[in-house]
């Protein structure tokens, strides 16, 4: 393999040519039916908590992205603070960024530098949260990125669904950060709970509605969309990495052939979930899609221990 030697600015020129593909046609998923009510108690908050970025472009992230369309792709973890529990989606990267990324594909390793703002750990720290005041971390998925800063972390328990856990403790070297940080803290679920926005099933975590998890297989295994809705009736959908920017929902439009070839487990299955994602979202126009590296949409986020939100 000469992936090594590629350098970004061929990288980008394959990227804006993979960007004229077509899209794969196939029959468009079944609307969801009425969308589902939530019934929040009153402290339902969620809070956005950025741990670093890397700069790219559109042309990496969706089909029909322009290389001149430069994007900030953001990495950190998603607060939801619940009377009955704190849930920490994803941990963003930790302390030993620079280790942890060389578990990262060979060929993103030469077109991305991430670069470390302040962890996860050290922003609940100042704003008064220990990790042992965390219910959980549930992760949308289990690479590298959303699990480097489970190092500070230890301890807590870390919610995948049966698939992803099956994934993490497999041969497959984008989880192998997943199992060097260690497998005791990890805890699987099911989703014991019945269809929800057009996923055939779900799990109403709280059983309220406000915090729902849903699979939706295909950047890996066992990845998932999370469903919030606040005390306020805002409601947003954490869709992992199944989108990297939200044109990838809206439009919908799955990554470039060479992202899906670098980091999704399934492509297609990804691209069902990603259809999937879509019909939600016109089910509920003022859903608020939040993919895990989109600063665009983290920037409008309330941002935890923070008085400007
Ligand atoms: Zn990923």
């Amino acid at each position: 393999m000469t992936f090594h030697r590629t350098t970004p600015a061929a990288l980008m020129a394959v990227l804006s040519l993979a960007a004229c593909a077509a899209q794969p046609s196939e029959p468009a998923p079944p609307v969801p039916s009425t969308p589902v009510a939530a019934r929040p108690p009153e402290g339902v908050t969620l809070s956005a908590l950025p741990s670093g970025a890397t700069q790219s472009s559109a042309a990496m992230a969706f089909e029909g992205g322009s290389a001149r369309d430069k994007r900030t792709f953001v990495t950190g973890a998603i607060l939801v603070d619940h009377p009955r529990g704190k849930l920490l989606f994803d941990a963003g990267y930790g302390r030993h960024l620079a280790e942890h990324f060389q578990t990262a594909p060979a060929l993103m390793r030469v077109v991305v530098r991430p670069r470390l703002g302040m962890t996860v750990a050290d922003q609940l720290a100042r704003g008064g949260v220990r990790p042992s005041d965390l219910k959980a971390v549930v992760l949308t998925h289990a690479h590298w990125d959303h699990v480097s800063g489970l190092e500070h972390l230890k301890g807590v328990p870390v919610w995948v669904p049966k698939a992803e856990l099956d994934f993490i403790k497999g041969k497959d070297p984008s989880a192998e950060l997943a199992r060097r940080l260690g497998l005791s803290d990890y805890q699987s679920y099911d989703f014991p709970d019945g269809p929800y926005l057009g996923f055939p099933r779900s799990w109403d975590v709280f059983e309220d509605g406000s915090v729902v998890l849903a699979p939706t297989p295909g950047h890996t295994p066992g990845a998932i969309v999370a469903f919030i809705t606040t005390s306020t009736g805002k409601r947003y959908g954490l869709v992992g990495d199944t989108a990297w920017q939200s044109e990838g929902v809206e439009r919908p439009a799955q990554k470039p052939w060479l992202s899906r070839w670098l980091v999704d487990h399934d492509g297609p299955s990804t691209w069902s979930a990603l259809r999937k994602l879509h019909a939600a979202k016109a089910a509920i126009p003022d859903l608020i899609v939040v993919p895990a590296h989109d600063a665009r949409v983290w920037e409008t986020l309330p941002r935890f221990a923070s008085e400007t939100p």
